[in-house]
């Protein structure tokens, strides 16, 4: 394995301190100086760079936002000369101009490096068969895993999405230990590993990498116990360089360790862009500060959680403890001046053994799950104590709702009246 990564995870909190202060210094004045976008924006903020020294300097600085990213396509928020961009990625959204986010040579390694810090933890080594379901290509997620797992020259099953019988051969015949995928994923496997007749705790598989949506301990209860293996939330968005970038779980599942030497997280209040206190929930704001290619400052990504605590954790990790990702601020559902998200629903509905779901949301909210209509009393009274509103519940027989084997979509907004 490269060096330096258990060096990385384990960093005391002086170290972060002082590598996060020198960091912040320079990223600052490098974006300001090589992006003509970061030089206007800090211009028009009324920002001098050079009296930006401290970490705490962060909260007079502007915000970059998804909107600035298109603006920018194709490369015009790059800090190198083309000739340095290794590759680019691209991130969510199917409308409108495509965010484009450029890699050097530099940043790539830096992606492996802190997929490497993930792997360290999860203790996969080269003797695992790691078979990585996420898509090859434009989105980030599938190369991701590859960079880390060929360094540790793992046995690598670069099989991307879909075909999923397919990949339930090749985890039976290959004996994949490590499984990389979406959230919603194992679920889908388990059911077709049954139509197959394949049970799927007779499969090698030990581990599973989850990410790219938000899913409940519940969720993750409901897999470990369907697959018999130990599950980890991996966090990661493209405009931070990809999946396994910003952090990784908690080997004690305190949370998310968010790796402080590389990236300031902040948490605030969408409405106001106010910082809030620690332990409130907010929108996640995150700062790049080693990238090359496209460093962003202050950017919103539209992730909802809270910080946990900033102590060093019981595992040995100093960097700050980030609850796992709630939601994206668009999928917040306002009902009667009740707030709430997806993820808040199906911990309740896993509860009850209830796994494939959706939400629709009109001037009135619905909730249809694949189960017994029996267990409709309870569910409603659980979102009635626990959430704090009546929604209509209508239970459909297993295998109505539709798949999914990339995210899931589980929440529609409706027009019409339910
Ligand atoms: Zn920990």
């Amino acid at each position: 394995m490269m060096s330096g990564i258990k060096e990385g995870i384990y960093m005391s909190r002086k170290e972060i301190e002082a590598i996060k202060e020198r960091r912040f210094r320079s990223i600052i004045r490098y974006a300001f100086w090589r992006c003509p976008f970061y030089r206007k924006k800090f211009k028009e903020a009324g920002i001098d760079v050079d009296k930006i020294r401290k970490v705490e300097d962060i909260e007079k600085l502007p915000f970059t936002t998804k909107q600035d990213l298109r603006n920018a396509y194709p490369l015009k928020m790059c800090c190198v000369p083309k000739e340095e961009v290794v590759r680019i990625q691209m991130s969510g959204g199917t409308t409108g101009q495509p965010v484009i986010i450029p890699y050097t040579r530099k940043d790539v390694e830096q992606w492996k490096e802190m997929m490497l810090r993930a792997f360290y933890l999860a203790e996969i080594t080269s003797k695992d068969v790691i078979q990585i379901t996420p898509a090859f290509g434009l989105w980030n997620g599938g190369f991701g895993f590859h960079f880390a797992a060929d360094a540790i020259n793992a046995f690598v099953i670069p099989i991307g999405p879909g075909n999923t019988r397919n990949q339930l051969r090749f985890m039976r015949d290959f004996g994949t230990t490590v499984l990389c995928a979406t959230a919603s994923y194992p679920l889908r496997l388990a059911e077709v590993a049954q139509e197959m007749g394949i049970d799927v705790k007779s499969l090698s598989l030990q581990k599973m990498l989850l990410g790219a949506e938000p899913w409940s301990d519940e969720m993750r209860k409901r897999i470990e116990e369907i697959f018999e293996v130990r599950t980890y939330d991996i966090p990661g968005l493209t405009e931070m360089g990809g999946v396994g970038t910003v952090g990784f779980e908690c080997p004690e599942r305190n949370g998310l360790h968010m790796w402080e030497d590389n990236y300031i997280v902040e948490i605030i209040d969408p409405e106001t862009g106010e910082v809030v206190d620690d332990g409130k929930e907010g929108e996640v704001v995150y700062t790049s500060l080693n990238r090359e290619a496209m460093p962003l400052i202050r950017y919103r990504s539209g992730e909802v959680s809270a910080i946990a605590y900033r102590d060093k954790c019981e595992c040995g990790i100093e960097h700050m403890t980030m609850k796992r990702i709630k939601g994206r601020t668009d999928d917040m559902i306002i009902y009667k001046g009740v707030k709430f998200y997806p993820s808040d629903v199906e911990e309740i509905l896993a509860s009850y053994g209830v796994v494939h779901y959706k939400i629709e949301v009109g001037n009135g909210i619905r909730i249809v799950f694949e189960g017994d209509e029996s267990l409709i009393p309870a569910i409603e009274r659980d979102i009635k104590e626990f959430l704090g509103f009546k929604p209509k519940l209508v239970a459909v027989p297993f295998g109505s709702l539709e798949r999914f084997e990339g995210k899931a979509k589980r929440l529609v907004r409706l027009d019409e009246v339910i």
